[in-house]
């Protein structure tokens, strides 16, 4: 399968499930602004579990926050979103379609970077066994000549963007002769600046009412609470503060999916420290948190770093950790070495102190923050599009199998009499009753078990039990595994151990 026919796949695959709904459909749907549906809204719960459990479960000195969407309007002046919360938008004239700069310069890198992976492939397959992908990549003309190009392209991209040079964005999209990809022209606008956040209002009366924005990031619900929590909770520096929840941007791009939403979700913390700690924290939550990734299985390959060479303006280190999606790398989640950026600006537009009295240093000081940030619909599609397999059997026949990891599949188990008739039912509907308190469950008794055992796979659920006359002699069961598709026969409370064993949170976890 190419990549994008998976893509086109993970589409309809999540439709068809009942993953994700495009959002009001009746009425056509809203411009990238999804629905989850009965499957997706329990994996996209096992995902924000899974990072909470993680974050905060097990870091005593890490605790949760729950803050409101709507914030006082004067937090979006001190956080610089007013301001500077922009994205450079550039429109074709030809097709009328308007796009981000940054993200055609970047798309441009990115196929110089699928002619590298090309051309690896190439010489892998010539030089068999002896194949040296670290030497090949650093020595191959054609290679390095790819390479050299994308990296000045990005540094220079990164220089004109952090001196607000927007002729110069137009200028490298010109020599670089990108293309509109619809009307295929190079007939462009200037590159202009457009502010991201949504605006709503507060208020009955049009006069009295106050102007707000719906937040485009959760981080600021952090910091204004930051003495909140700390003094409540008499957090010792360095702690941190976790959320998870909405956030909104009017995004002028918005396509890929639930990739780039106007309304997405987000899992971010805060980690407060004392000034002059913060190569040390960088470092640290870099590592942790790469970790975490690969503990869900995915493959480590489908990961890398990306250091930023464009710094927002209140970071002073920042990388992303970029995931192969079926649309090539891009960003996953962001770790940003914050300094006290934000919370002395509360200070200054709140005049109220947001300070921390240092017990060991004797002094008090504006903490400085390392934030962590990941999109949990990035995620969710991130696990999606890499569990969705089709298969083909030794039969000749295919398959399509969701190997989501065990640990966040929506349904653990689903529970199969093999027919419908002769007390199978009501043993199958009693395991249900049993299994149901420890995990999720499925019941389904309609059609031959074979097509049975087919939806599950669909659905990624892990396992199956099915109850058939043998059951009803010596107590056995058939567990299935959708993996491998083999089947032993086991004792019900030996089917449950092994179950418990493969869903388990610290099983999976343990890696960090
Ligand atoms: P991008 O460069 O892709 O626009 P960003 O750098 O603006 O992303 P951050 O502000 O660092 O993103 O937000 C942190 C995380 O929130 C991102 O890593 C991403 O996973 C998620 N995120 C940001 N914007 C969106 C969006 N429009 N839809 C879905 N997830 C998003």
């Amino acid at each position: 399968m190419s990549n994008q026919e998976l893509f086109k796949k993970v589409l309809s695959h999540a439709k068809e499930y009942g993953f994700v709904f495009p959002s009001s459909e009746i009425y056509d749907g809203l411009s990238a602004v999804y629905d989850y549906g009965q499957q997706g809204v329990a994996l996209k719960k096992n995902l924000r579990d899974y990072w909470w459990k993680a974050m905060v479960q097990l870091n005593n000195n890490i605790v949760g926050l729950d803050a409101a969407i709507l914030m006082h309007p004067t937090t979006w002046k001190a956080s610089g979103h007013v301001d500077a919360f922009n994205d450079p938008l550039i429109d074709n004239k030809d097709s009328k379609k308007r796009y981000r700069a940054d993200v055609l310069v970047e798309d441009y890198v990115g196929k110089l970077d699928t002619k590298i992976e090309n051309e690896v492939k190439k010489a892998a397959k010539r030089f068999g066994d002896a194949f040296d992908k670290e030497q090949f990549i650093s020595t191959n003309p054609r290679v390095v000549g790819y390479k050299e190009k994308g990296d000045a392209i990005l540094k220079r991209l990164g220089k004109s963007l952090e001196r607000e040079d927007l002729a110069d964005v137009k200028a490298l999209i010109e020599e670089l002769e990108i293309v509109c990809p619809v009307s295929g022209s190079k007939n462009w606008t200037e590159v202009k600046q457009f502010n991201l956040m949504f605006g709503t209002k507060l208020g009955a009366s049009a006069e009295s009412a106050t102007e707000l924005y719906l937040r485009p990031e959760t981080a600021q619900g952090i910091f204004v609470n930051f003495l909140n929590v700390q003094k409540t909770g008499r957090m010792k520096l360095p702690f941190g503060i976790a959320q998870t929840g909405k956030a909104f941007r009017n995004e002028i791009v918005a396509r890929q999916f639930i990739f780039r939403m106007r309304e997405f979700e987000q899992m971010e913390m805060q980690f407060f420290i004392p000034p002059g700690t913060q190569k040390e924290w960088y470092a640290h939550w870099k590592e942790t948190r790469l970790k975490w990734h690969h503990s869900l299985g995915l493959g480590t390959d489908n990961y890398r770093f990306h250091d930023h060479e464009k710094l927002a303006h209140y970071a002073d280190a920042a990388c992303d950790i970029e995931f192969r999606f079926p649309f090539g790398f891009k960003e996953l989640e962001g770790i940003h070495s914050r300094t006290d950026f934000d919370l002395s600006s509360h200070e200054e537009y709140s005049g109220k102190k947001l300070q921390y009295f240092d017990p060991e240093r004797q002094e008090n000081y504006v903490p400085y923050v390392l934030e962590t940030s990941i999109g949990l619909d990035r995620l969710f599609l991130a696990v999606f599009s890499n569990s969705l397999q089709e298969e083909t059997l030794e039969d000749g026949s295919s398959r399509m199998v969701l190997r989501l990891p065990a640990v966040v599949a929506p349904t653990k188990v689903a529970v199969l009499p093999l027919v419908k008739k002769d007390g199978l039912p009501e043993i199958a509907k009693s395991i249900v009753e049993d299994l149901k308190w420890d995990m999720t469950v499925a019941y389904d008794e309609k059609d031959a078990v074979g097509r049975r055992y087919r939806r599950q796979d669909a659905l990624g659920t892990p396992f199956c039990i099915t109850v058939d006359h043998q059951t009803l002699e010596d107590q056995t069961v058939t567990l299935r595994h959708r993996d491998n598709m083999a089947q032993e026969r086991l004792k019900l409370a030996q089917a449950k151990a092994q179950i418990n064993e493969t869903i388990s949170f610290q099983n999976w976890l343990r890696a960090l």
